[in-house]
């Protein structure tokens, strides 16, 4: 998943994401600087999928225990 804004420059792969812009960057995104005040995530390929299970899986953990 290459970034829309650095389509031609390489290293362009989207494997950060930002949690308070809900979106993913890439290396050249964060270089700018609007998101070094943000909680930014590194995320790799393989384990995208995990990430958000772990996601879905913490949202039932809270949802069960606002319940019990
Ligand atoms: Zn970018
Ligand atoms: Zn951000």
């Amino acid at each position: 998943m290459a970034c829309r804004v650095h389509t031609s420059v390489l290293g362009n792969l989207e494997n950060q994401y930002c949690m308070d812009c809900e979106k993913s960057l890439c290396n050249h995104c964060m270089v700018v600087g609007t998101h070094t005040e943000h909680r930014v995530l590194t995320i790799y390929r393989h384990v995208c999928k995990e990430v958000v299970a772990l996601e879905e899986i913490s949202r039932h953990i809270d949802c069960s225990g606002i319940q019990v």
